[in-house]
């Protein structure tokens, strides 16, 4: 597939004249549509709920647009609940899939009325300690470890992986939450990331379909919902073909129909809470092209680093990249973009073939909505970027603006250093 930018350079160049690169833009004509076909894609699963993964991409307005088909926020920090709070998520609107969780959080999740889905069996205690009893609806997370296989091929480690219960404990964990007044229960497991296939979800529904029946039969526990989690991925590279959801949806269904509903469970609602999947695509870093480097490699450096898209440096994650106003060009150079952190691994591509790049040339980094700005940080000194909204009528909305030094400084503002540090 050839990737697109949703941005043209004449676009790119008018909202620059306002807010200076590096900066992240967000598309909401493709977040509603992507967000339309997942709710047909579940729409056979009548209580199918999205709780869309905040870590991925923090911002109010953003996740406000996912709200509008019914999303709610898959929370893993007290932050993160505060996020889902102050937009109007709570009660069953949040679900709470923390891990190495510090007790205190389950007592604001509780008292916000969220899912809480434990990560690990001691937690029941904690659970109990923080919130005084168990709520009436709580949920667990699953690790089957081993690793994960679609038909031969190998996915994941699940084995290695810190998060979930084994088996045993989940049984052992639902029989004790059962004695202690839980009367709904979920399951919850995570098992690969970034899944570019349709068999993702429909591989990992078949197997909490099975735990969830062996579940209710030998501890008659009232399951009612599975949450497939995270997990469906978006093709960053251009030869990979996009995950189709509404395929995925009736995959899931399939499975739903051949276990859940013979055994008398199908009523059980499916959860999900993607990141990736939902903003992935349709946020993108543009950054500016301000020096050349002709040494043992040829260098482009721009404007932003790692520290406003740290996926290439710490994963040697592939970002398509696309010169904005050269689509048409050949690419007939071969360069390193690159940032400007005091750290090698701040590049953006390594060995890309690309047209010739100008200095001024503006470079649009494709697939940065989901685990982009969030994932960011101020080593070097780097300030975060602002996030901006291209609305479905072409108007550009700031949503986030960029940090000033001033924030850079705040946590000195208790300190006489303070006014030297601002003091411009
Ligand atoms: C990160 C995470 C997600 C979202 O994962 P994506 O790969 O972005 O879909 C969902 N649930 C949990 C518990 C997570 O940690």
């Amino acid at each position: 597939m050839i990737k697109t930018p949703f941005l043209s350079k004449e676009k790119a160049n008018e909202i620059i004249k306002k807010y200076p690169t590096p900066f992240h833009i967000y598309d909401e004509k493709g977040i509603r549509q992507n967000a339309e076909n997942m709710k047909k894609a579940f729409s056979w699963n009548k209580g199918f709920k999205e709780y869309f993964a905040v870590k991925a991409t923090p911002n109010p307005f953003l996740i406000n647009i996912l709200r509008e088909y019914g999303c709610g926020c898959d929370c893993s920090s007290a932050t993160e609940l505060m996020l889902a709070k102050a937009i109007g998520a709570t009660g069953d609107d949040i679900m709470f899939s923390s891990n190495d969780t510090p007790i205190d959080e389950f007592k604001y999740c509780n008292e916000l009325g969220g899912i809480i889905n434990l990560d690990d069996i001691t937690h029941i205690d904690a659970v109990e300690k923080a919130c005084g009893a168990l709520p009436k609806k709580m949920s667990c997370r699953y690790n089957p470890g081993g690793v994960f296989q679609i038909t031969n091929s190998i996915m994941d480690n699940p084995g290695n992986a810190k998060y979930g219960m084994t088996g045993a404990q989940i049984f052992e964990a639902f029989k004790i939450m059962k004695e202690k007044g839980v009367e709904e229960f979920g399951i919850h497991s995570f098992l690969c990331s970034n899944t570019v296939t349709n068999k993702y979800y429909p591989t990992l529904a078949k197997l909490l379909f099975q735990l969830a029946v062996n579940l209710r039969d030998k501890l008659d526990v009232n399951i009612t919902f599975i949450n497939l989690s995270g997990g469906v991925g978006i093709p960053y590279t251009p030869d990979q073909e996009p995950n189709d959801i509404i395929e995925i949806g009736q995959g899931v269904r399939d499975v739903y129909e051949e276990i859940l509903v013979p055994a008398g469970m199908g009523n059980i609602s499916i959860y999900t809470e993607m990141g990736r999947f939902m903003m992935g695509p349709y946020g993108a870093l543009i950054t500016t092209a301000i020096n050349e480097k002709h040494t043992h490699k040829e260098y482009i450096g721009v404007d932003a680093c790692a520290a406003n898209l740290m996926r290439p440096a710490i994963y040697g994650a592939y970002h398509h990249i696309t010169v904005l106003g050269k689509e048409n060009e050949r690419p007939t150079h071969v360069y390193d973009i690159t940032g400007s952190l005091c750290e090698n691994c701040d590049k953006f591509a390594i060995n890309r073939r690309l047209p010739e790049i100008k200095i001024g040339d503006i470079l649009y980094i494709h697939d940065t909505g989901a685990h982009g700005f969030s994932m960011g940080y101020n080593y070097n000194g780097k300030l975060r970027s602002a996030e901006l909204l291209l609305c479905e009528n072409g108007d550009v909305k700031l949503i986030r603006r960029a940090e000033t030094p001033k924030d850079y400084f705040s946590t000195f503002d208790c300190f006489d250093i303070y006014k030297n540090l601002i003091s411009e």
